[in-house]
């Protein structure tokens, strides 16, 4: 049977890259050096199988969305990925589920140029933790605090996606199952938006539970229109009409970015951008968050069906 060390040396050992990282997996602890004029960025996430992933997920989908999520948090502070720690419970050591991870894992670090630099390795019910560290010039860090009532509230990509392949399983397109098994952190925008942006926040839990949270740090409300939420083609493909709100505004793991940028710097920021960014709503000076229809009146979400779904 293959030991602890074995699976970290197999699975996990890989020379450091950045010249940030003195000393990386293999003693007590890692070393790093934060370059003068920078902060250090940390997240931690823990994905636990069958609550933040269906348990027949492949391996190697498990490993990349393991670090995506992490790496989506440094995305919604503007800051640059650069390293990370693992830590991995296992039911048992099963060669070709670790390969099948490591490979995954390594795949979305390496578009990123982030070195993993250390973790744990243990028994029991299958669950990934990552603390991944990032770094951003001091003072230019993107925080859910500092929207202001005027600015705008925009989104990039599309929203629902991930929601929708999960709901319809099997039955999904592999552009939709690619959402929900592959999120793609907005790493490159979260960096341009920082630039521009008075607040962000990453969409992880869906857009109507998540953008509460930004507008309670920053002490404002919002009016959003339902109908500018962005779909893609995929999804308008696929969904039910009367699922499409619950999908876009309930509907969680996207890992799309929720920005409130000052109208006279949109243009500036989308053409620096790599994705598009859609205006929704707007920051108003009253708390609360209105939901809009097309016609600018106000949608009662609760009395529409929505309530058990907006948490
Ligand atoms: P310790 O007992 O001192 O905590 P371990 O024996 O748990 O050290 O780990 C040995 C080395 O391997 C450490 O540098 C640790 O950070 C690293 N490590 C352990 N598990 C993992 C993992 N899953 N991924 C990456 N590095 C790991
Ligand atoms: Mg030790």
């Amino acid at each position: 049977m293959i030991s602890e060390f074995d699976i970290i040396r197999n699975y996990f050992v890989r020379a450091p890259r950045r010249r940030e990282v003195a000393l990386g997996i293999g003693d007590d602890a890692a070393l790093v050096r934060v370059p003068v004029g920078q902060e250090l960025a940390l997240t931690t996430d823990t994905l636990v199988a069958g609550r933040h992933f269906p348990l027949g997920t492949a391996a190697a989908d498990i490993g990349w969305k393991s670090l995506a999520v992490s790496l989506s948090d440094l995305a919604a502070m503007g800051a640059q990925p650069a390293w990370f720690t693992l830590a991995l419970t296992l039911p048992e050591p099963d060669t070709a589920w670790l390969k099948g991870f490591s490979a995954g894992l390594f795949e979305l670090a390496d578009e990123h140029g982030v070195d993993l630099i250390g973790g744990d390795t243990t028994r029991g019910p299958l669950s990934i933790t990552i603390q991944a560290h990032g770094l951003v010039p001091e003072g230019y860090a993107l925080r859910r605090s500092g929207a202001q009532p005027g600015d705008l509230i925009c989104v990039t990509g599309t929203l629902g996606d991930a929601s929708l392949a999960l709901a319809l399983s099997s039955r999904a397109s592999d552009k939709l199952r690619q959402r929900l098994n592959r999120p793609v952190p907005r790493v490159a925008a979260g960096q341009v938006l920082r630039n521009f942006a008075h607040a962000c926040i990453d969409i992880s839990d869906g857009l109507a539970s998540d953008l509460p949270h930004l507008l309670q740090a920053s002490g404002v409300g919002a009016t959003v229109k339902v109908d500018s939420v962005p779909a893609s083609r995929p999804f308008l493909a696929a969904v039910s009409p009367a699922d499409r709100m619950l999908h876009q505004l309930s509907g969680g793991d996207d890992y799309e970015l929720c920005v409130c940028i000052p109208l006279d710097v949109l243009d500036p920021a989308e053409q620096e951008l790599d994705c598009p960014l859609t205006v929704i709503g707007r920051v108003t000076g009253n708390p609360g968050l209105a939901w809009l229809d097309a016609q600018g009146r106000p949608l009662d979400l609760v009395r529409a069906g929505y309530d058990h779904f907006l948490r």
